[in-house]
């Protein structure tokens, strides 16, 4: 048996239902196999995959707050910090019901090669907890945001592991996260990003994600030769790395058609209103089924259905395995260009393979959406110097760190002879950068 399939086996038996784990790890070491198959028993010796898929270490701890009626509620936090090989942990805090250990060393495996395609100094980690916010009160968030870093803040720090937002972790929950850590540390440090501009927040970072997403689009589609201005796309989600990609492909002359939320989606032919879905989404916490108030001519449906739309681009920004085989069918069928992951890991392994074996540009998420970890490690930088830099400085930054990335992902997956495939080429780029560092650094 080779290498890899051994590797892959022993993931699944020593950790068992944990699909999600075991889904980005298959991903990701399908793809490396011709770079360890080159080197085989070299990295059989070194026991480089073993490494690589056991979290350096993974904390699970209770988390006990006081709802507003005076009971007592007791939810489960977590944080794995996988990787420190090349810069100190470094990735976002989930807080959503669907939350286990499996989802957050899936999402902490997949920040490793995230974070080193940045280019910047950062290792990778995830945490979160199976809290859910929706419906609470921001008496409620803040008593569970300070309770679970209150046992979070003896793992963290500035130069050790560096938690931002994700799915349920906005600016008012790092904030309240913030304010605890500082109470008990007694440290005024960048633990955090994500972070609120008055109180060291970097400017852009709300919008890194979305707009790195579209960065990328863009360049893709020009190795590709192709140009992005006059096309159609689909968005899934409605969050924020939703909201800032339709602000952005709008600048650059796309017209998104749909967006969505965990119980329906929008059609609006006229293309997404972002001030209303704002205002819906961030103001009022509330669901789309209110879009219609703003936009008439728009269609609200229950469910999913967002990829039956016919459209140039599918960017699918809500969370993972929400593009299955027969949304791919059916974008294919509808002749959609480019698929781009805004999200952490959306499109099935199988959908996927069908979309790249039928002639589909496809980007993966952890190359599509590292612009908002970029943009943190920027927002780090600037908390080190004590200083801030301005919206165009952080954003010119971002855009060249979408480009970079796009072309060294292209670059891999040529050398190593799949042209087009840039599931390979992300993965095999971020691999390399963190293999040489785990090297380097000995046993
Ligand atoms: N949660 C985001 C991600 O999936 C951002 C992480 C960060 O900024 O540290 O990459």
């Amino acid at each position: 048996m080779s290498y890899v399939d051994e590797v892959i086996e022993q993931v699944v038996k020593k950790n068992p239902a944990e699909p999600e784990f075991h889904q980005a790890v298959k991903e990701v070491l399908e793809s490396l196999r011709v770079v360890v198959e080159a080197n085989e028993e070299k990295f059989r010796k070194d026991a480089l995959l073993e490494r690589l898929v056991e979290p350096e270490r993974q904390i699970k701890f209770r988390v006990p707050w006081v709802d507003d009626k005076g009971q007592v509620q007791v939810n489960t936090g977590y944080r794995v910090q996988f990787n420190s090989a090349i810069g100190p942990y470094k990735g976002g805090l989930r807080l959503h019901p669907s939350v286990n250990l499996g989802i957050i060393k899936f999402l902490g495996f997949e920040q490793i090669f995230k974070n080193s395609l940045t280019g910047l100094p950062i290792g990778g980690g995830k945490g979160g907890s199976d809290f859910d916010p929706k419906g609470k009160s921001d008496r409620e968030v803040m008593a569970f945001c300070q309770s679970f870093m209150t046992e979070l803040c003896k793992y963290i720090g500035a130069d050790t592991d560096v938690p931002a937002g994700d799915i349920g972790t906005g600016a008012r929950e790092i904030g309240y996260m913030f304010g605890q850590y500082k109470r008990i540390k007694g440290l005024y440090e960048g633990v955090l990003t994500g972070k609120g501009l008055s109180y060291g927040g970097s400017l852009a970072r709300t919008e890194a994600t979305g707009y790195g997403l579209l960065y990328l689009t863009q360049e893709i589609l020009k190795i590709n030769g192709k140009e992005i201005s006059g096309m159609t796309a689909a968005v899934s989600g409605s969050g924020n790395v939703a909201i800032y990609a339709i602000q952005k492909a709008q600048e650059l002359g796309v017209k998104v058609l749909t967006c969505s939320d965990s119980t329906g989606w929008v059609y609006d032919p006229e293309g997404i209103d972002v001030a209303a879905l704002k205002e819906i989404k961030e103001v009022k916490r509330a669901r789309l089924t209110e879009y219609k108030n703003y936009r008439p001519n728009s269609e609200y449906h229950e469910g999913r259905g967002v990829w039956t739309i016919k459209v140039d681009l599918a960017l699918p920004c809500a969370t993972q395995n929400e593009l299955l085989l027969d949304d791919a069918k059916q974008l294919v069928a509808n002749g959609v260009t480019a698929v781009c992951e805004g999200a952490n890991m959306p499109t099935t392994l199988e959908a996927t393979e069908y979309l790249q074996a039928n002639g589909v540009i496809f980007a993966p998420g952890k190359a599509a959406n590292a612009g908002g970890v970029a943009t943190s490690a920027l927002e780090m930088s600037q908390n080190s110097e004590r200083l801030s830099w301005s919206f165009e400085e952080v954003d010119a930054k971002l855009q060249q760190i979408m480009i970079n990335i796009t072309h060294n992902i292209a670059d891999a997956a040529e050398r190593y002879g799949m042209p087009g495939n840039y599931v390979a080429g992300a993965n095999i780029a971020g691999f390399e950068k963190v293999v040489n560092a785990m090297t380097a650094q000995g046993i």
